[in-house]
């Protein structure tokens, strides 16, 4: 029973345990949006249409702000908060290293330039410090991540906003239900962006977008700039007139009308992701070695996505480098049945696009920022190295809220693992 399964033994987590889909789809679900299709409203701008409305004004209720706008997706939800917020050509915009590639993408598509400023080794999230240090009077605004689920220090962020006169854009696409010292993700800085991408915790039937806002103003220009430049009224008919630099970045009735559904049922999987993913990671705290996520005392952990460091020297394996045991600790943990992966496999400013500052070409966007220390060499992220160097990550499976069984297989899984590590220095030697 002990036995790796790596090794020939019976994998932790049977087979017949592991399919855990996620979204969860009902009949409700089919319904709302078979629904949509018997209104002939296909469109956000179609008259009369009220799917897209009453998503936005549900979800501005749910993250405590006065407007939300239905884009097409999350990237385009950080676009258009940009753009509504003037941050453009030659400007400045403070990301972190560790993030999806849209959050590094969104500022160079406002002709910005992305800085990338390094993370806190445990909420691996942006460190304001670093963010401090990096502002120039190019600076306009910082894009804090509630990266993995988990809120950003807001409050040291908003503080240095203020004294430097930047605009906050939260990227939230990874964060619905999180809140930092009692208030909800989305409506702390000046703009939110949440995605509905259907791996996301409120998921759509594939891709979908909220922007969130206090501000009449930035509603009412991402309102325009998604409906290429548009002022659509109900009461009118449509003009055709356009007021703004404007995309076609529309959020579809459709899918307003299925993650509508979803949100019925948020909360009540929200709560059982609350049970289940903490009963697990209790289960791995004792073993040596292996820093598993936790939630901040002043924030709630949306637990997006649950990413594990290893520290080789911790766990007795003096002289297995961080990189190698991380690759052992893959296999032996996938054999078990544990799908651990890796998210992110460099820091998000050694991506090529930024790296090469191919960007638009001819060296745009950088070169309307002027000469200027946009980027540092490869290395100028430790800490961002470090994590993505000697973590994995744990996807998806767990944001079904009936994944409680399976998680403490998972757990499982680990203990067995870590019952048996006198196996990783030769799989770390063999695989050097
Ligand atoms: C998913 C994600 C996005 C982009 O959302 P899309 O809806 O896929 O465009 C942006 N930032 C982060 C951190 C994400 O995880």
């Amino acid at each position: 029973m002990n036995k790796l399964a790596a090794l020939g033994g019976t994998p932790a987590v049977p087979r017949a345990e592991r399919q855990v889909p996620w979204p969860v789809i009902t009949e409700q679900d089919q319904k709302a949006l078979l629904s949509v299709l018997d209104t002939g409203r296909l469109v956000s701008n179609a008259q009369g249409e009220a799917a897209v409305p009453e998503l936005e004004r549900r979800w501005a209720e749910q993250a405590g702000v006065r407007h939300c706008v239905g884009v097409s997706n999350g990237t385009a939800a950080l676009q258009l908060a940009l753009a509504a917020l003037g941050v453009g050509p030659g400007d400045e915009v403070i990301v972190p290293a560790l993030s999806f590639i849209a959050s590094g993408l969104a500022p160079v598509h406002q002709m910005a330039v992305p800085v990338f400023a390094d993370i806190d080794p445990v909420t691996f999230n942006i460190d304001p410090e670093q963010v401090r240090a990096l502002i120039t009077p190019r600076t306009a605004a910082i894009m804090p991540v509630h990266l993995h689920g988990l809120p950003a220090a807001m409050d040291p962020i908003t503080a240095l906003a203020r004294r430097h006169g930047l605009a906050v854009i939260e990227d939230a696409a990874q964060a619905h239900g999180a809140a930092y010292r009692g208030r909800p993700v989305g409506g702390i800085g000046d703009a939110g962006a949440f995605s509905l991408q259907m791996t996301k915790n409120l998921p759509t039937c594939g891709e979908g977008g909220l922007l969130t806002t206090n501000s009449a103003e930035v509603a009412e220009h991402a309102r325009m700039a998604r409906q290429f430049g548009e002022v659509i009224d109900d009461t009118r008919e449509r003009d055709y007139v356009s007021q703004v630099l404007g995309w076609n970045a529309k959020l579809i009735p459709a899918q307003a009308a299925f993650a509508g559904s979803q949100l019925d049922r948020f909360e009540e999987y929200e709560q059982a992701r609350q049970r289940n993913v903490p009963a697990f990671l209790r289960r791995l705290a004792g073993l040596p070695g292996l820093l598993a996520p936790s939630a901040t005392p002043d924030a709630t952990h949306a637990w997006h996505i649950l990413r594990f460091r290893f520290s080789p020297a911790e766990m007795g394996l003096d002289g297995v480098a961080p990189g190698a045991a991380r690759a052992a600790l893959h296999r032996l943990l996938r054999a078990e049945g544990v799908p651990v992966s890796r998210y992110q496999l460099m820091p998000l400013p050694e991506q090529r696009v930024f790296r090469d500052r191919s960007g638009f070409g001819r060296g745009y966007p950088w070169a309307a920022a002027g000469p200027g220390p946009a980027s540092g060499p490869a290395g100028s992220w430790p800490v961002t190295s470090a994590v993505i160097e000697d973590s994995l990550t744990l996807q998806k499976r767990h944001l079904h809220p009936g994944s409680g069984p399976l998680l403490q297989r998972y757990a499982d899984g680990f203990e067995k693992v870590w019952a048996n590590l006198d196996v990783l220095p030769r799989m770390a030697r063999a695989a050097a």
